[in-house]
């Protein structure tokens, strides 16, 4: 079986990282584009949310491409994320395509659930091997997370424009290429190095805006069209709150070899004089988030949410008392396929505007006293 799965982001690269071990052959996707949210919202419900369009989207061109297995994330979820393997099989199906699915519950069955899945999708049964896996992916999600972070920093701070992406696109190969612990860990440090070698602007005045809301549109870079890249032009540290490492954290890895309380954790006990019930997806991160930033201090929030997301859409409406009550300004970006990049670029350059006068004014207050 030639198994592909959905690229979210820079997700891809653990996935791929865990079939290589197990010596499968598997399709990484061609890079989401404009063509696959077509050809996923072709075949999709309309008003379904933005990310399923996109899976759904990645599947059907990966299956054009020879994949004839379908890693799938399922979950029993309050939201639509409980129909997406459901719906997007049944559209496969109805296209004609004759595949083969493997779901991943991994709500319910955690490591264990992903042993099964890889070793149904590889036919590799070492159980040797699929932990090696398993471990592999986990610490590629971690590492792709500061490797980010890192990022982040140097693309706010360049003196040469588009250097530190280059920087970063180096470091992504290397943890792509790597296949063991230490090789990992050889490419994590190796990609901060380069990173710290991008030439910067001591002198530029860098404000710092964190970037919530539904999880797959906060971390893929096509249907947030580049969000992160677009702020760090405007001088922008981008302080990414929803990561999938708080995601694996949380759900994935056992609950032994967890010390402290996860992001999650701490962000739904922060949401609670906001919100007395979980709504399903990531709104009570989303607003855990942004009362955070208040209380940090931080110089603005961007809540990220896919039109017609059910759990944001909550989230965006409870927001306006966490803006009144902790004096944080709050940008809500609604995402669709109709998006279009201009208008959202406007956007973005008058909410940067206002969290830099409101920072300066905050500066003068402070002299003054
Ligand atoms: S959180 Fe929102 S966008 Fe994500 S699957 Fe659920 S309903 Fe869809």
């Amino acid at each position: 079986m030639k198994v592909s799965f959905a690229h979210m982001g820079n997700t891809y690269i653990a996935l791929a990282g865990a079939l290589k071990i197990l010596g499968a052959e598997f399709i990484i996707p061609p890079y989401t584009t404009k063509k696959t949210l077509n050809l996923g919202s072709k075949h999709s419900p309309e008003v379904i949310c933005l990310p399923y369009k996109l899976v759904l989207g990645n599947y059907l061109e990966a299956i054009e491409a020879g994949a004839d297995g379908i890693l799938m994330i399922d979950s029993p979820g309050t939201c639509r994320l409980g129909q997406y393997s459901q719906s997007s099989r049944v559209a496969i199906r109805d296209i004609g395509y004759d595949v083969e699915f493997i779901n991943l519950d991994l709500y319910k069955g955690k490591v264990f659930e992903l042993y099964q899945g890889f070793r149904k999708a590889t036919g590799n049964a070492n159980p040797i091997d699929l932990v090696r896996a398993i471990n592999i992916a986990l610490i590629k999600i971690d590492m792709l997370d500061v490797l980010d972070e890192s990022y982040s920093y140097y693309r706010a701070r360049e003196s040469k424009k588009g250097s530190a992406k280059k920087a970063h696109s180096r470091a992504l190969k290397f943890l792509d290429d790597a296949m063991t612990v230490n090789e990992c860990k050889a490419a994590l440090k190796n990609g901060l190095e380069i990173l710290s070698n991008v030439s910067v602007d001591p002198g530029r005045e860098i404000l710092h805006i964190d970037l919530t809301g539904e999880i797959f549109v906060v971390i893929d870079q096509f249907s947030n069209m580049d969000i992160a890249d677009e702020l760090g032009r405007m001088g922008v540290q981008v302080h990414r709150k929803i990561k999938l490492s708080n995601w694996t954290n949380t759900f994935i890895k056992p609950t032994l070899t967890k010390f402290e309380d996860t992001h999650e954790g701490q962000m739904k006990t922060l949401a609670r004089d906001f919100i007395k019930r979980d709504v399903g997806g990531d709104a009570l991160e989303s607003i855990g988030d942004t009362i955070s930033a208040g209380n940090n201090k931080s110089d603005g929030v961007i809540h990220l949410l896919p039109f017609t997301c059910m759990p944001e859409i909550i989230s965006q409406n409870i927001l306006h008392n966490v803006t009144r009550e902790k004096d944080i300004p709050v940008l809500s970006l609604i995402l669709d396929e109709f998006s279009g990049k201009a208008g959202f670029i406007t956007r973005l350059e008058a909410f940067v505007d206002l969290a830099q006068r409101r920072k300066n004014l905050r500066t003068k207050t402070k002299i003054r006293s």
